[in-house]
């Protein structure tokens, strides 16, 4: 596989191995998966976790993730990459089930800084969408929630997971 150009969640850039699977030390989506970093769990498995973006399009914005580190699309199993989207399906019901605002939903996934990936560690975006919302991916318009707001969402989710 060899080495690609690599990003962590703080913009800086540099080389990383890719090496599929490999936990990267450097990448903020590793550390949630191995419990160093925090994070609103939403669910979690052998394969994948599923938890509230910090700083969502909408409430109720989760991203679902494989346990295996994969920077980019061509570097992950097709068993993660399946798991993935199986994750983000139950995921995406199981916002609808909640009170969340959500008359439809966006499952994105950005593969490639051009297509606006930010964070080098494959993950599939769960965006509870609504009429009006002025939904952009763009960070700039973004709400803050608080970590209190991001769990409280994420345990209604939990809840109505099936
Ligand atoms: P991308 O642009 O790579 O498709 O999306 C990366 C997403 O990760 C963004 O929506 C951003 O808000 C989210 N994000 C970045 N750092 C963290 C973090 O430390 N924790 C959580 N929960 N989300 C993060
Ligand atoms: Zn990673």
């Amino acid at each position: 596989m060899g080495s690609r150009t690599a990003a962590v969640n703080n913009g800086t850039v540099f080389k990383t191995a890719a090496r599929r699977g490999a936990m990267d030390e450097r990448c903020i989506f590793c550390s949630i998966a191995a419990g160093r970093a925090p994070a609103s769990i939403v669910y979690q498995d052998s394969k994948a976790l599923a938890f509230m973006d910090i700083c969502p399009v909408n409430p109720g914005h989760v991203l679902v993730v494989p346990r295996e580190h994969a920077p980019f699309l061509a570097d992950l199993s097709p068993d993660s990459g399946a798991e993935i989207f199986k994750l983000g399906m139950k995921i995406a019901s199981a916002i609808r089930r909640t009170d969340i605002k959500c008359e439809a939903v966006n499952l994105i996934l950005a593969d490639g800084e051009a297509a606006g990936q930010e964070v080098f560690h494959v993950h599939l975006h769960v965006v509870p969408r609504y009429q009006g919302d002025n939904f952009s991916m763009s960070s700039h318009r973004r709400i803050v929630p608080t970590r209190e707001e991001l769990s409280s969402l994420s345990a209604r989710i939990s809840r109505s997971l099936k």
